[in-house]
């Protein structure tokens, strides 16, 4: 089967964004009941992150803390002046893979999954795949 997209709008230049209920609906979707939902994302400038998603203010403080780790105004040698950004994609990654068990992500209470804005606005594909085994 081939993957499904799903596609982010990101509202501001950066952000955190839950996708938990989009990954969730796909799930549902594809009638696996017990393999893997692996998630991938085709971007230079943007993550894949499970943290959180109870207290927003975890989300703006890991975002504040990659400020801090690779700040903007860093000199760079690439050119379009977004370096910072695909740094902090490479640290945190464009992929995850969830264990699904009777058709649920073995999520725990309060894990959500989300797609991090560095460079936005911009729409985001994010590409799906569940694998029953
Ligand atoms: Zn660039």
């Amino acid at each position: 089967m081939t993957a499904s997209k799903i596609t982010v709008t990101t509202r501001i230049e950066r952000e955190m964004v839950d996708i938990t209920e989009k990954v969730r609906a796909v799930i549902d979707q594809s009638k696996v009941k017990n393999g893997f939902c692996h998630i991938f994302l085709p971007h230079t400038t943007a993550a894949i992150t499970i943290n959180e998603n109870q207290d927003p203010s975890v989300a703006r403080d890991i975002m504040r803390a990659m400020d801090r780790l690779v700040p903007w105004d860093t000199i760079f040698e690439h050119n379009e002046g977004n370096s910072s950004a695909h740094i902090k994609s490479s640290i945190i990654g464009i992929s995850k893979q969830i264990p699904v068990d009777n058709g649920m992500m073995k999520l725990g209470p309060w894990q959500g999954i989300f797609l991090i804005e560095f460079d936005g606005p911009r729409q985001r594909d994010v590409f799906i795949k569940v694998v029953e085994c």
